[in-house]
């Protein structure tokens, strides 16, 4: 068992003999004797953080004046703000573990049909995903589509009962990873219809303490992925088609899909739009500009996968302050599979991180487990080798600018870069503590250990 959060209880409520932490001179935590890598604006490198209340309160010389409840001792390891996956099917995920889409599992032992029917079995789905996460260093997460347009869906994992599910856990307290849930009004990776989605729109979802559990918007499919020649393209696959939309209206399948940004947009949402073809990425990017900027969303819209994202269409994004949610370990395990309905000259184009990284285009490296490995480690050594075949150096500064896109760079997406991704004074304690440095070159990030990880203060795994 992993100790969830608690709502706290603020200082009022302390012992009187506790009086020295009103007046500011104690903490509840001291994590020091390691590197600790802020993620901050200068990537800086702290040596100690105190928190108080689950935030940190103060770095180095000054944590250290503290005297502290708890003290975590590194021994010469290194911290990192606790990883943040920003495309993560964590219901899905917990449903299935341990089979994800990439691995040993056989075709014949995929679990399939039916996964989740109960009430029980959501909890049971999501406190597996939550505890699994937590030992893998994942403080945070984005589910990225649950609603009612997946309430009959074949799996049980993505429909109205499954944001029951979340909702009861978060307020029963038993979260150990914040969570951005978007919405969904169409099938996860399927059809959607402009109807649905503006019924489903003015149905207020559920107030939650945004920490943990946020809402701040909707996941709209655009169309498939390349090597099932689904991705819409703007050059033929082999058999001649370009894939198509997948939204659905009275008008035609773009119209519908305009509609959707515009009424997404006008109601002051996040938007994610899983693209990955080019003609997707470039209506996306066109709605938005017509109806994307007003009112400001909370949080940044993005393309989720962006596979065949051009150069001129990752600026264009950066313009509009669009993000990118990637998945290098998914190119990684579909490069030849691709390779054969794009040609050579397009897959050797496909996935530009590199490009995504050497602009400021908002980019998340994500796991989007279970299709691959919810282990971010394998996705930054993914990322690594993308950048690799563009001739970027294993180095320290493409590890930080790597760890950046799993932390600082997710919370942004997350709508969240006041309040966590980053450990400095004023956000909150999520920590991950790992036997040695990620940004020293060489070693790849999956022979790195998660020693513990700490959210809102509170230790949520530690090894042995
Ligand atoms: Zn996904």
């Amino acid at each position: 068992m992993t100790p969830g959060y608690k709502p706290r209880n603020r200082a009022p409520n302390r012992p009187a003999r506790d009086l020295p932490a009103l007046l500011g001179d104690d903490a509840d935590l001291l994590v020091r004797g390691g590197r600790i890598h802020t993620v901050d604006a200068t990537d800086s490198v702290a040596t100690a953080i105190a928190v108080r209340d689950g935030v940190i309160v103060a770095t180095d010389a000054a944590a250290e004046a503290l005297s502290a409840r708890e003290v975590v001792q590194l021994d010469g390891r290194t911290a990192i703000p606790g990883v943040n996956d920003a495309h993560l099917h964590a219901a899905w995920l917990g449903a299935r573990w341990p089979h994800l889409f990439f691995s040993d599992t056989p075709p014949e032992e995929q679990p399939t049909g039916r996964l989740l029917a109960t009430a029980d079995e959501r909890r049971a789905a999501l406190r597996r995903a939550w505890a699994l996460l937590a030992e893998l260093g994942v403080t945070s997460y984005t589910e990225p589509g649950i609603g009612p347009g997946e309430d009959r869906g074949e799996t049980g994992c993505f429909g109205t009962d499954m944001l029951d599910a979340y909702v009861e856990l978060h307020r029963e307290g038993a979260q150990t990873s914040r969570v951005t849930l978007l919405r969904l009004f169409g099938t996860i990776d399927g059809e959607s219809s402009l109807e649905d989605f503006a019924a489903g729109l003015p149905v207020p979802p559920p107030s939650t303490d945004s920490r943990w559990l946020a809402i701040p918007g909707v996941k709209i499919f655009a169309d498939g992925i390349p090597p099932m020649a689904t991705a819409w393209t703007s050059d033929p696959y082999p058999d001649g088609t370009t894939g198509h939309l997948l939204t659905r209206g009275d008008a035609d399948p773009l119209s519908a899909f305009q509609q959707m940004i515009a009424l997404a947009a006008s109601r002051g949402l996040q938007i994610a739009v899983h693209a990955t073809g080019d003609r997707s990425i470039e209506e996306f990017l066109t709605a938005l500009e017509r109806h994307g900027r007003t009112p400001p969303p909370p949080a940044p819209h993005h393309i989720v996968h962006g596979d065949l994202a051009t150069p001129a269409q990752i600026r264009r994004a950066e313009r509009l302050g669009v993000g990118f949610a990637v998945q290098p370990l998914i190119a990684a395990h579909t490069h030849s599979w691709a390779a054969v309905q794009l040609g050579e000259v397009r897959v050797a184009a496909a996935w530009p991180l590199a490009e995504m990284l050497s602009t400021g285009a908002l980019t998340t490296v994500t796991s989007d487990a279970p299709i691959a490995t919810p282990d971010w480690r394998p996705s930054l050594d993914a990322s690594l080798a993308l950048l690799a075949a563009d001739g970027r150096a294993d180095d320290a500064a493409t590890r930080r600018r790597l760890l950046r896109t799993m932390t600082a760079d997710a919370a942004i997406q997350d709508g969240a870069a006041s309040w966590k991704g980053t450990l400095e004074p004023g956000k909150v304690a999520d920590i991950t503590v790992l036997d040695e440095d990620p940004c020293s070159p060489g070693r790849p990030f999956a022979a790195l250990q998660v020693e513990r990880t700490i959210v809102d203060g509170r230790t949520v795994f530690a090894r042995g």
